[in-house]
């Protein structure tokens, strides 16, 4: 029986799951909060369990013939029709997200909905453009085809919650999987309105399906099911670890996309305006961004007046309401969140670094931490090693390029980076030489969707983006036919 729909600022959203084409409730819920005011309830959420899992995965399994016998191009019209619908849904997806999330009103506007429009787009088209590999060798005709894979299992995190789940939609879809997305349990209204467009597209019922909960409840049925073919997963490396068991114990690839500790790199010939206020700029989104450049790594020679420009530019930072124009700092996710970071500014002051500014709460009754710099004792300090995800930066320097690089390089980490240099000889070199799935010199946060996107070491597991992500979701086949057998 599905459950009535919560009015947030206006915009009606499912607060039930989304299977089979269908709204289906629980016999139990859990409550999401906004950020903005923890005391605005947004919605009574359904909380999925096992057999929430079950049926969304029955629901993908009888979707899968006909869904993955669709020929790409057919399938391409279904997401462009759900691309198209988006972008008339801006208003409203930007509404109920920054309500949820508390990511700025204005750039969702601008910008982060209409970009899950062109996710939908860009693999629509990638996914019709396809040709497979062809070739003839030792008298055979070979030609690698691309066989969809089975049902996709998709969890994702809170912070961008429509920005990754789109990202990670769009390919499972356009490769011929019907979806399950699991969204965030902090942050899982906007997929409902997803639930909504997909609908109005057109999309055949369980080709796409949400299911609302907790992690470890409706999340660990999913993963765990034997029936899924591809698990394709966003958030910490924690949580990586108990889906990857699940995905070995089925054998079914599964990519993790994981947190970062990424360096910004500033060289004595970089332009020191543009470099100070990108590093200042790693504390939008209250820092929650697994790809920021959370480690400043600054030539000792130019330190003081980096550190001036930073300071004049961190300045200009206004903490407040996201719905607010003038907003560049909105709250942090989450109560628990908010410790967390508390947590780890705290026992850094307690081990002897030094809180150059910022650590503290902006206001006793609300979300906001301040934007904080941290120079640590060494590069050992936990504040250095391990990733906070909130608006906290350390501040270290380094005396030459081998020295940065071996700074860069010193975490466990290995989602991005970024350099900030003059040199042209200085880009190629330093940005070969960081161990990271991104390097971005100086610019930041400039993706073109076809490339390639990952991490290293613990930040993760199989690449995203363009083809790579097609080739993921599908089974890939060599056919080969003996040369002058067939006419
Ligand atoms: P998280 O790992 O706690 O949760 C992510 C998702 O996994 C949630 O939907 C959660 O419900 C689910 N989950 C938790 N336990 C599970 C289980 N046992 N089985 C199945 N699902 C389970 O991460 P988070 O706190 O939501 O997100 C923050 C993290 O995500 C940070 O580390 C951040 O860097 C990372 N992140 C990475 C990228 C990237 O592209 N590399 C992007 C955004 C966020």
């Amino acid at each position: 029986m599905p459950s009535s729909r919560a009015e947030i600022s206006n915009v009606a959203v499912s607060p039930d799951h989304y299977i089979g084409g269908k709204r289906v409730s629980s016999a139990t819920t859990f409550e999401v909060r906004s950020p903005l005011d923890w005391e605005w309830k947004l919605a009574d959420v359904a909380r999925g369990d096992a057999l929430t899992a079950d049926a969304a995965i029955t629901a993908a399994i009888d979707a899968f013939p006909e869904w993955s016998a669709l020929t790409p191009v057919e399938r391409a019209s279904h997401l462009h029709q759900l691309a198209d619908l988006i972008d008339e849904t801006i208003e409203e997806l930007a509404t109920v997200e920054c309500a949820d999330m508390a990511m700025l009103l204005e750039s969702l506007q601008a910008r982060v909905i209409h970009r899950g429009a062109e996710n939908f787009r860009n693999y629509a088209d990638l996914s019709s453009e396809y040709a497979g590999r062809k070739w003839s060798s030792k008298g055979t005709n070979n030609e690698v085809q691309r066989m969809p894979a089975g049902p996709a299992v998709i969890i994702t995190p809170w912070n961008a919650p429509w920005l990754l789940s789109t990202w990670k939609l769009a390919p499972a879809l356009a490769a011929g999987n019907p979806v399950i997305l699991k969204p965030a349990e902090w942050s899982p209204l906007s997929a409902s309105i997803l639930a909504d467009l997909a609908d109005r597209a057109g999309l055949p019922p369980g080709v796409l399906n949400i299911v609302q909960g907790m992690g470890d409840e409706v999340g660990a049925a999913l993963v765990g099911d034997r029936r899924v073919r591809r698990i394709s997963f966003t958030g910490s490396p924690e949580t990586a670890r108990h889906i990857g068991v699940a995905a070995a114990r089925n054998i079914v690839p599964f990519t993790a996309e994981l947190g970062g500790k990424g360096p910004l790199l500033v060289f004595g010939d970089a332009d020191l305006e543009a470099a100070a206020k990108k590093a200042a700029g790693q504390f939008d989104d209250a820092g929650q961004v697994c790809l920021a450049g959370t480690r400043l790594l600054v030539e000792a020679s130019i330190s003081s007046d980096f550190l001036e420009l930073f300071n004049r530019y961190t300045d200009d930072h206004v903490l407040g309401d996201s719905r607010n124009p003038s907003t560049t700092i909105s709250p942090m996710i989450h109560p628990q969140h908010l410790e967390r970071v508390i947590g780890f500014v705290d026992r850094a002051r307690e081990a002897g670094d030094t809180i150059v500014r910022g650590g503290e709460r902006w206001k006793e009754d609300g979300l906001w931490y301040e934007p904080t710099l941290i120079r640590p004792k060494s590069n050992y300090s936990e504040v250095v090693q391990r990733e906070v995800f909130g608006p906290v930066l350390t501040y270290q320097t380094f005396r030459d390029e081998a020295e940065a690089i071996d700074l860069a390089n010193s975490t466990e980490y290995g989602l991005s980076g970024i350099v900030y240099t003059g040199s042209e000889e200085r880009a190629h070199r330093v940005g070969r030489s960081i161990r990271a799935g991104t390097v971005w010199v100086n610019t930041f946060l400039v993706r073109d969707l076809t490339a390639p996107f990952g991490g290293c070491g613990i930040s993760g597991i199989g690449r995203e983006g363009g083809d790579y992500a097609l080739d993921f979701h599908s089974d890939l086949k060599t056919l080969q036919i003996s040369e002058g057998s067939v006419c």
